[in-house]
Formats: structure tokens, C-alpha cells, sequence
């Protein structure tokens, strides 16, 4: 292979020690995922810990799949989720004349090719090997043309893609900030490698993804690549194009990837795994970044597990991100945004609720104090903040019974007792105190257990066995004097 002048674009790349700059390079064709989302947590945290640049770009050379809708749904989620990012996002497609012009040099220094192999071809020599129980491969049958055979495809009006030539013999290594120690045989790399399709005659065509992932990289000065670890094989022959296109190469850490249930790979068929997905089921950014850091990294002992994207970058490092994939916890992610709706207090929680309670129509609004006091008893209960709506419900409208509810009140002296709590209730203020002694005065004249008309005025006021610490829901309810009609209704 011959010395060939490089694009000054690329030659111009210094290999000198390089300020930390990472990147997230989504491709707009579908919804921000949580696996890339994931991957964008690691990435901002690695850069926020070494006061280095975390850069967007949106890999749109796909022009089929890819969709202004999804990099608009890609940017919102990333920010929504507190991930910003430095300077304009890059668009891949907006520098596919870079991607050529290095493809070319490819070409020109020989370590890269026309293949003019139809789909026929390939399919039966894929058939063959199958047959004969080899691993599909290209077998990099047009390495070696002629002009002559050239010129007889072209006029066949055969189509080329460009290949580089991957080495057999070739080991590839690296050291991995994850994984350690990478080796990685060129045998096992299928072939000589498409980087172009669609390449007419002495035109170049559409670049592929391997080739303008090196470009893009070593021009945008990228010390570390921090991806998926699906993404290995790639950068085995990632390596190979540096290399070849004599430019610097940088770090790698592959991250381990999420996992669903059974322990495979988390996907669509999963159900949610669209950040705006997770969003418009109602958990908050805080929580659900709070718990991506958690999918594959550990926090220092001590630490816990609820904190800030900010406290976890001040400690973030690879020496901490496992290597075995990381299994998707539901009721880790409803714990951890329970825990930000708790640390809201009262005042932000209501703030956040009457929205949603003033558009389901509860009539909310006029007593700030008392829906203060609602949240503080709903606070610490909620999971997600749509919980708060439902569970606020029978504090607004008196609630049907339930059957559980029905059926309490026929336990005896169930209906007796609520009658005598009713004719106790005062009209004016009640306390806590009070409120007990009620409680015990009307047991005592209806010959029951305290239990019996606790559970009974339960049933009467929230119509469900189920809800809040019993005595403050009562005494919000007597507040607006919503618990005499409630008790009435129950006997
Ligand atoms: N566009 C690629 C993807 O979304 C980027 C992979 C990479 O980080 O190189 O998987």
C-alpha cells in the first residue's frame, strides 16, 4: 500500500495529549431510548468529573430512517433529563464531504476497493458457507481485480460498494476503561468491511456507519468514546480505520448493557423504553437519571442511592461501572421517584399537583392551607405524581364504597358506632386529641372495639379499607365539613 497524501482536514489532526471532549452520536431514527439515554448519563457524568465537553451528534446518514422528529424528541429528552451538552449539535450528514474525500484516500492508498459482488452473489456464497457450518463472512472475492474485470462489471451496469481490507491475521487490542484488556481477532470481523454503497463508477457513494464514526471522531478531537458494549466488534474494526487513515486514536469503555427480566437485552418488545415514554407516565427527570447512573455503575460506599446527576459526577469514574449487564428494576425506579416527590415538601408538591387536580376537575384551588396539609399526609405515600391525583380524589367528592368497605360496615355494630361518632361530632374545630377521645366515646356506646369503628370510619370517609394515616384524613375531611355527610350516607 502506498504513501498517500491525506486530506488536510484529517492530517491536520493533532495526535498531542487531548483535553477531555466526549460525545453522544444518536441516530435520529426513533425515540430518545433509555439505552442511549444511559449511555448520555455516563458520558455527562465522565465529563462534569473531569471538567472536559460532553458534544452532541446526530447521526442522520441514514437518510430513510432518519426523522427531524426523533432528533427534536432526542434533544428535548436529553434535556429534559439535565444532560445539556456543549456547543451546536453536529450533523453527520451536513460533512459527508469529509467522509468521502477520506474514503478516497482509502482508495488511493490501497486499503480500500470496489467489490462488485451482486446480491445473488453474495447470497450463495452465504449458502455455501452455511452449509458448510463456516460463519457467514465475506470472502473478499474482488480484492484482487483486474481492469479488465472491472470494466466488464461496470458495463454490466453493476453497482460497487467500497470495501477495506481487514487483515485475517491481524490481532486487534486495546485497552478498555470497562473491560480491560480487548483482543479481538481480524478473522472474526467478516470480511472486508463495506464503508461505502451505492459507490457508481469512480463516484464514492453513501458512506457507512463505521467509516464516519472514525472521521467524525478524530475531527471532532474526541478523547473517549464511552458507548454500549454492542458496540465492540465496531470499534475492533474502528481501530483498523484509524490506523489506516493515520490519525490518533482515542480511549474506549464500553458500558454494559441494560438488561429486561429474563436477562436480555432490554428492547421495544419491553414495552416502555422511550425516555418520553418514561416522562408521560409521570416520572420525573430527578429519578429516572437518578436511576440510569445506577444501571451499571455503583456509587461509593456511603453514598446511597438517591443523589443529584451533580453528586454523582463529583465522584463518577469507570473503576466503578460493572462489566455485567445491568437488569432493568421497576421497583427500584418507583422507589427513587417516590423518594423526589417526598423531598418536594408539601408547598412544591402542591404547586405540582393543582394543575393535574384543577384538569380532573376536583374544584381545587380555594383552600391553598388545607391542600398544603392534603400533600403533607399524601407525600410520602406517592409514587409517581399521577398517584397524588387518584389518592386526592376522595378528599374532593365524597368516594363510592368500595365491596371491602361495604362489607365492614355490616360487622356489628359497625353502623351503631358510626351513629354515635356522628352525634358527638362537633360542629366547630376538631383536634387530634379530641378526635381520639371521640373515637373512644363512640366505641364505648356502641359496645365495640376501638378497631371496629376505626376501620368502620375508614370505609365510611375514604369508602376503600385503604388509604392514609386514618385520624389526619379524618380531620382534613372535618375541616371543610366533609365528614358528617360521609358518616350520614353509612347508616
Ligand atoms: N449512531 C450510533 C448508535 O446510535 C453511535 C454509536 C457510537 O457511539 O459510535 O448506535
Amino acid at each position: 500500500m502506498s504513501e498517500v497524501t491525506a486530506v488536510p482536514e484529517l492530517a491536520a489532526i493533532s495526535s498531542a495529549p487531548r483535553p477531555i471532549r466526549v460525545r453522544l452520536a444518536p441516530s435520529p431514527t426513533g425515540s430518545l431510548h433509555i439505552g442511549t439515554a444511559r449511555t448520555a448519563v455516563f458520558n455527562w457524568l465522565f465529563a462534569r468529573h473531569n471538567g472536559g465537553q460532553f458534544l452532541l451528534r446526530i447521526e442522520d446518514t441514514d437518510r430513510e430512517r432518519s426523522q427531524q422528529q426523533f432528533t427534536d424528541n432526542i434533544l428535548d429528552g436529553l434535556s429534559w433529563l439535565g444532560l445539556a451538552w456543549d456547543g451546536a449539535p453536529v450533523i453527520q450528514s451536513e460533512r459527508i464531504e469529509l467522509h468521502r474525500l477520506a474514503i478516497q484516500q482509502l482508495l488511493d492508498s490501497g486499503h480500500a476497493y470496489r467489490c462488485y459482488a451482486t446480491e445473488a452473489e453474495l447470497t450463495s456464497m452465504r449458502e455455501l458457507q452455511a452449509a458448510a457450518k463456516q460463519a457467514p463472512r465475506y470472502d473478499n472475492r474482488h480484492r484482487q481485480l483486474s481492469d479488465e474485470q472491472q470494466q466488464r462489471f461496470i458495463a454490466e451496469g453493476r453497482e460497487a460498494v467500497i470495501r477495506f481490507r481487514i487483515d485475517d491475521a491481524r490481532t486487534i487490542s486495546w485497552q478498555d476503561l470497562v473491560r480491560g484488556e480487548m483482543r479481538w481477532s481480524g478473522a472474526d470481523l467478516g470480511g472486508d468491511m463495506v464503508i461505502a454503497r451505492r459507490a457508481r463508477h469512480d463516484q464514492i457513494g453513501d458512506p457507512l456507519y463505521n467509516l464516519v464514526v472514525v472521521v467524525d471522531d478524530a475531527a471532532m478531537e474526541i478523547s473517549h468514546v464511552i458507548r454500549g458494549e454492542d458496540h465492540i466488534a465496531n470499534t475492533a474494526k474502528q481501530l483498523l480505520l484509524y490506523e489506516a487513515l493515520g490519525l490518533p486514536q482515542p480511549q474506549f469503555a464500553h458500558t454494559p448493557l441494560i438488561l429486561n427480566r429474563e436477562g436480555r437485552k432490554l428492547s421495544k418488545r419491553d414495552g416502555v423504553t422511550s425516555i418520553s415514554d418514561f416522562r408521560d407516565m409521570g416520572y420525573s427527570a430527578s429519578a429516572l437519571a437518578n436511576y440510569m447512573t445506577l444501571l451499571g455503575w455503583s456509587p461509593p460506599e456511603g453514598m446511597g442511592e438517591r443523589f443529584s446527576l451533580d453528586q454523582a459526577a463529583s465522584v463518577f469514574g469507570f473503576e466503578r461501572v460493572n462489566r455485567a449487564g445491568a437488569r432493568f428494576d421497576w421497583d427500584k425506579l418507583n422507589w427513587l421517584n417516590g423518594q423526589v416527590l417526598h423531598e418536594l415538601g408539601p408547598e412544591a408538591l402542591r404547586d405540582q399537583l393543582l394543575p393535574l387536580w384543577q384538569a380532573a376537575g376536583y374544584g381545587a384551588g380555594e383552600d391553598p392551607a388545607w391542600e398544603r396539609d392534603l400533600c403533607e399526609l399524601l407525600g410520602a405515600s406517592l409514587t409517581l405524581l399521577a398517584d397524588g391525583v387518584s389518592q386526592a380524589k376522595p378528599f374532593y367528592s365524597c368516594p363510592d364504597l368500595d365491596p371491602a368497605a361495604q362489607e365492614q360496615l355490616t360487622a356489628p355494630g359497625a353502623r351503631e358506632a358510626l351513629k354515635a361518632l356522628e352525634q358527638l361530632l362537633p360542629e366547630g374545630e376538631l383536634t387530634a386529641a379530641e378526635a381520639q377521645e371521640l373515637l373512644s366515646a363512640a366505641a364505648k356506646a356502641a359496645g365495640v372495639k376501638k378497631g371496629v369503628i376505626m376501620k368502620s370510619l375508614r370505609a365510611a370517609l375514604l369508602g376503600s379499607l385503604q388509604g392514609p394515616d386514618l385520624l389526619s384524613t379524618w380531620l382534613l375531611l372535618h375541616r371543610r365539613r366533609q365528614d358528617l355527610p360521609r358518616l350520614q350516607r353509612c347508616h
